[in-house]
């Protein structure tokens, strides 16, 4: 949490094309929507616990369905357990996909606190700012479309312990599983976005040319 992975990933998707596919943004956007799913997933994030695998893994699975994942598609957030990325697998197995790039953002503790206590979202376009390193021209107001800005709920302080905390426990383990089958790429994630998008680039163009993954 915290390490850029939602900034980066909607660059990626923008300039290589295929959809990003975010549990969390999901989720945010179920509970807008009123939805059962919403109001259960939020009683989780709230709280800065994952959202149980069942939930996650289905709808996962019944987004990656639809026509426009066929080529490929950029996972932002997922797969989050060990579990997960079992049942990611046996997914792009049954879709004739090949197996994933998988690309971990790296970030020192104190800075992950600083990038998550200070995150501001735009109500209407979901544009992200921080207001230590990034912050908008008019405080408070989105700089594209004058949207107010917002913290998320799980961003407060005892959020964000837990949350760093569900990371240690149930995400580290995936890095684990993906590096013994050699599909990591370590990415440095301290410096500025555009810094961190080109190195990410230049990962997938140099993935890209080995063939593979894409
Ligand atoms: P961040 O990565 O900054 O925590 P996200 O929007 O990716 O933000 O996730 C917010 C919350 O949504 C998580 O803390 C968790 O509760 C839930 N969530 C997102 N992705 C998953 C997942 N793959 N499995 C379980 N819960 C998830």
């Amino acid at each position: 949490p915290g390490a850029g992975k939602g900034t980066q990933a909607k660059k990626v998707a923008a300039l290589y094309g295929g959809p990003h596919l975010s549990p969390g943004d999901m989720f945010r956007d179920h509970f807008r929507r009123g939805t059962e799913l919403g109001v259960r997933a939020k009683a989780f994030m709230d709280r800065g616990e994952l959202v149980p695998d069942e939930i996650v893994v289905a709808m996962i699975e019944q987004r990656i369905a639809a026509r426009d994942c066929a080529q490929g598609f950029i996972l932002d957030g997922f797969p989050r357990t060990v579990a997960q990325a079992e049942a990611l697998d046996q997914m792009l197995g049954r879709a004739g996909l090949p197996e994933p790039l998988v690309v971990h953002v790296k970030l020192d503790a104190s800075l992950i606190l600083r990038r998550l206590t200070g995150r501001r979202v735009c109500k209407v376009g979901g544009e992200i700012y921080n207001i230590y390193d990034r912050p908008p021209k008019t405080p408070n107001r989105c700089d594209h479309d004058s949207g107010e800005l917002v913290q998320r709920d799980d961003d407060r302080e005892e959020v964000i312990k837990e949350r760093l905390a569900a990371y240690e426990e149930h995400t580290q383990p995936v890095v684990a599983y993906y590096r013994r089958r050699g599909l990591v790429q370590d990415l440095d994630g301290s410096g500025a976005p555009e810094e961190v998008t080109r190195a990410l680039f230049a990962v997938i163009d140099r993935e890209e040319g080995r063939g593979g993954h894409l």
